[in-house]
């Protein structure tokens, strides 16, 4: 492609042409929710967003309106627009959720995965060891090997409801702190998974994963705690 093409295709929001602006600011602002730079509670001011991404006003009122109801976002009358927050409640029934797909999900890949995607597998979990001291990162490259089973499991129903459930599993992102020594206890576990996946053993499979998630949700509750009462059994992560 030349680069008179590509300054056709871009302008200098870095949109595709064929997106509207509204789509863009919309999905730019699930990123951002997605990668841990808006923090679930946390503000997102308009103007912030409108020099960002070069876009004006018009544009991130209506995907501040979308997001909030997809539930993303929420209005308070005090602080404006803030990234929801998940209740105590909700947390546990998405996990118990979570917990069982992510079991399916293991227990059919591991009767349906393709030898290329087991390869993949084995190929993000060996990423997952070299990123475990950026938090970003680390957070992306695991979504990823969830990903990875869940498409090998070869289920298009299981995908749109591992989808629907995704946005909500992006409020949960962005901890400030992850317990010392959990990336290398995430590694097994994902191991294990992965392992079984690739004996081709659904029940071990199944079991690995939803014990992964059971143990998600406790290490969850471990941060909520540390954060709300400030006491420090964690490492900051810069
Ligand atoms: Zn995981």
């Amino acid at each position: 492609m030349s680069t008179k093409t590509s300054a056709i295709l871009f302008d200098s929001s870095d949109r595709p042409l064929d997106q509207s602006l509204g789509d863009y600011v919309h999905q730019e602002l699930k990123r951002f929710i997605l990668d841990g730079k808006y923090r679930a509670g946390e503000r997102i001011r308009e103007s912030d967003i409108t020099s960002e991404l070069k876009v004006s006003r018009t544009p991130v009122r209506e995907a501040f309106r979308r997001l909030q109801s997809e539930g993303l976002l929420k209005f308070e009358a005090q602080r404006g627009v803030v990234v929801a927050e998940l209740d105590r409640q909700e947390v546990a029934e998405l996990y118990a959720m979570r917990q069982h797909m992510e079991g399916f999900a293991a227990r059919c890949a591991a009767q349906h995965a393709t030898e290329s995607e087991i390869e993949a597998m084995e190929y993000i979990l060996a990423q997952t060891k070299i990123f475990d001291d950026k938090i970003h990162q680390f957070n992306q490259i695991n979504w990823e090997l969830h990903y990875a089973i869940y498409t090998a499991a070869h289920n298009r129903f299981l995908i749109r409801a591992f989808e629907a459930l995704s946005d909500s599993m992006s409020l949960l992102q962005g901890a400030k702190y992850i317990p010392a020594g959990r990336p290398t206890v995430l590694h097994e576990e994902h191991g294990r998974i992965v392992e079984a996946i690739k004996q081709r053993d659904p029940d071990a499979a199944d079991k690995a994963a939803q014990h992964h998630v059971r143990n998600a949700f406790l290490v969850h509750l471990e941060v909520a705690f540390h954060e709300r009462t400030g006491q420090q059994v964690t490492k900051a992560t810069p």
